[in-house]
C-alpha cells in the first residue's frame, strides 16, 4: 500500500540517499570478488553425481501435495531437537534419495505457517546436521513475479542467484553493503531449466510480502524476476556448508501487478502449489544420478528483451540499474525464457514431454493434471 502511496521520484531520492553512504569499488576489490566468484563456481557444480536431494518448503499449502507426489514418508520420531516445529519427510525418486522439510508452524499466532528467513534457514541447518550434507539442496515454493520481467501466474522459475532487498547495510569499504545483497549464485542449470519447461532469473527475498518503494528499486536494480521470502537465506546456508543450492519458485502474484498481492496470493495459491508438484518432479527425475555441471547453460541460452513493464501503480519507474552492483558478482542479471522442446538432456533417457500451456493477460490459475502425472494444463480463468 505504501508503494502505491510514494512517488517515482521519491523513490529515487531514496535510492541515491542511501547509495551515497557506499563509495565506488576499487578494480583491485573487482579482481578479488571476480576471483572469489570462479572459486564458488567449482563449489556450484562438484564433479559427483545428484544421488541425495534436500527440499526445504516453507507452507504446508506448498508441502502436501510433494509429499503426495512423492509418496513420503514422515521421519518419526521427529530427527530436530525438542521444541523444534520442523516436519520431515523421505522417500525415494528415481533412485534418489529425498528428504523434505517444512518449517512448520507458529501455536503464537493461529499456527500460521512458519515463513521467512529465519525459520527457513534454521530447519534448513537442522536439517543437514540431522541427515547429512545432499548433493543439492532445493529452496521450493511459491513467490511473487515481475510482469516486468515476463514472469506470469502460474510460470515456475529457477534461480540464477538469489539476493536479499531488504538488508540495506551502508559502509565506507562496501563490503558490508555486498554482504546485505549476498549475491548467493546457482550453479548453471540453463539447459535443465529448457528440458523441464521453467524459466530462469533472478530471486530476491526479504522477510515481507509487501515491498516498500526502496525494496522496488533494489529489486530492480538487481534485475529481479522473482520475490519471495526465504530463498536467499536458505542459500546462505548452502554456500556456507559448500551445498549446491537451487531455488524452485511458482509465481502466485505479479508483483508490479494491479492486484493486491494477499488476495492474488491466496487465489493462486493451491493451482501454483500443484505447478510447483510436477516441476519438482520433472527436475528430480532429470538430476537424478547425472552431474550438475551437465545441465549448464549450453550456448542456446537466450536472453529475450523483456516485454515493457505495463503502466502498474504499485511499480515506481525502474531507473537505470546500478552499474557497480552488475559488476561486482558476475551475472549478468538476465532472464532465460525456456521452453518445453528445446535441448535434450544429458541423461540416456528420452526427453518427458511436460505440456504448458501458457498465455494470459489474466492473473489467476487452475491446474489440471493428466492421467499419468505428468501431463499438464495451467488454465487461466
Ligand atoms: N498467508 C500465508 C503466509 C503467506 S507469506 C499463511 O497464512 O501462512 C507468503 C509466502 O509465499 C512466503 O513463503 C513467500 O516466500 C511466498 N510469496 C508468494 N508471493 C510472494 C510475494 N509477492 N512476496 C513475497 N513472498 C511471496
Amino acid at each position: 500500500m505504501v508503494a502505491r502511496l510514494v512517488s517515482a521520484p521519491f523513490t529515487r531520492f531514496l535510492y541515491q540517499k542511501w547509495k551515497g553512504f557506499s563509495r565506488e569499488v576499487s578494480s583491485r576489490e573487482l579482481v578479488r570478488r571476480a576471483r572469489g566468484a570462479a572459486t564458488v563456481m567449482t563449489a556450484l557444480t562438484p564433479p559427483s553425481a545428484v544421488k541425495r536431494v534436500l527440499l526445504v518448503v516453507a507452507m504446508e499449502q506448498e508441502v502436501r501435495p510433494l509429499v503426495q507426489r512423492f509418496g513420503l514418508e514422515q521421519i518419526q520420531p521427529s530427527p530436530f531437537l525438542r521444541g523444534a516445529p520442523f516436519v520431515a519427510w523421505m522417500g525415494e525418486v528415481e533412485g534418489l534419495v529425498l528428504h523434505v522439510v517444512w518449517c512448520g508452524r507458529d501455536p503464537r499466532f493461529g499456527n500460521v505457517n512458519n515463513v521467512a528467513t529465519t525459520a527457513a534457514s534454521v530447519c534448513l541447518y537442522a536439517a543437514v546436521a540431522a541427515f547429512g550434507a545432499p548433493d543439492l539442496c532445493i529452496s521450493a515454493g511459491t513467490a511473487g513475479g515481475f510482469a516486468s520481467s515476463g514472469a506470469r501466474v502460474g510460470d515456475v522459475y529457477l534461480s540464477s542467484k538469489c539476493v536479499f532487498h531488504s538488508r540495506r547495510i551502508p559502509d565506507a569499504a562496501g563490503h558490508l553493503e555486498e554482504y546485505g545483497f549476498g549475491h548467493y549464485r546457482s550453479p548453471p542449470l540453463g539447459k535443465l531449466a529448457s528440458h523441464i519447461g521453467v524459466k530462469t532469473g533472478v530471486v530476491s527475498t526479504s522477510d515481507s510480502l509487501d515491498a516498500v518503494p526502496m525494496d522496488l528499486e533494489l529489486m530492480r536494480s538487481e534485475g529481479t524476476s522473482i520475490k519471495e521470502m526465504e530463498a536467499a537465506a536458505v542459500a546462505w546456508v548452502c554456500q556456507t556448508l559448500s551445498v549446491p543450492f537451487v531455488a524452485l519458485k511458482s509465481v502466485t502474484d505479479i508483483v508490479d501487478g494491479p492486484r493486491a498481492t494477499r488476495e492474488e496470493f491466496e487465489a493462486n495459491l493451491e493451482a501454483a502449489s500443484l505447478v510447483l508438484q510436477v516441476k519438482t518432479d520433472a527436475l528430480l527425475r532429470a538430476v537424478a544420478g547425472t552431474l550438475l555441471a551437465q545441465w549448464a547453460n549450453d550456448g542456446s541460452r537466450t536472453a529475450p528483451a523483456a516485454p515493457a513493464a505495463p503502466a502498474a501503480p504499485a511499480a515506481p519507474a525502474a531507473p537505470a540499474a546500478p552499474a557497480a552492483r552488475r559488476a561486482t558478482d558476475g551475472t549478468d542479471g538476465t532472464t532465460t525464457t525456456a521452453t518445453n522442446n528445446s535441448a535434450p538432456p544429458p541423461a540416456a533417457e528420452a526427453p518427458r514431454a511436460i505440456p504448458t500451456v501458457v498465455d494470459s493477460s489474466s492473473s489467476s490459475v487452475a491446474m489440471s493434471i493428466g492421467p499419468d502425472g505428468q501431463s499438464f494444463e495451467v488454465l487461466r480463468v
